[in-house]
């Protein structure tokens, strides 16, 4: 069902930027526990905090667990599992407009009504 709407190119783009997703506290849990570290040795080698923000260290322009792909695939942040098939998507057309510019895996052509009926199933059944 995915595949009608989205194919991930492995460009790695949304793992780039000066910046990351904000992390919840369960983020954090479960990344602890995926890398078998203490919240806090997680925090200190791979996170950074900004007035209470908790996000993911960027080194060399990308997420610290970007390497040719995510690294750390189920404890990344919900945040990351839920890119790009985004459920803000559904609420207006101008989020499925950004996302497509941002990220060339989604299948933009089918248009926003197909893409929505097909996204709403994804997500129904998530
Ligand atoms: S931007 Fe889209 S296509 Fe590129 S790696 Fe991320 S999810 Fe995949
Ligand atoms: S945790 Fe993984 S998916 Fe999320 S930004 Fe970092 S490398 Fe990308």
């Amino acid at each position: 069902m995915e595949e009608e709407i989205f194919e991930c190119q492995q460009c790695g783009y949304c793992c780039h930027g000066e910046t990351t997703v904000s992390l919840t506290p369960e983020d954090l849990s479960r990344m602890g526990d995926y890398l078998g570290l203490p919240e806090d040795e997680v925090k200190e080698k791979y996170l950074r905090i900004t007035d209470g923000v908790i996000q993911m260290k960027i080194v060399d322009g990308h997420c610290i667990f970007f390497d040719d792909g995510c690294t750390i695939h189920s404890g990344k942040p919900w945040r990351c599992s839920q890119w790009p098939l985004h459920p803000s998507i559904l609420a207006d057309e101008d989020n499925f407009k950004a996302i497509n510019r941002s990220c060339p895996g989604i299948k933009g052509e089918v248009g926003y009504k197909k893409f929505c009926e097909v996204l709403r199933r994804i997500l129904d059944h998530k």
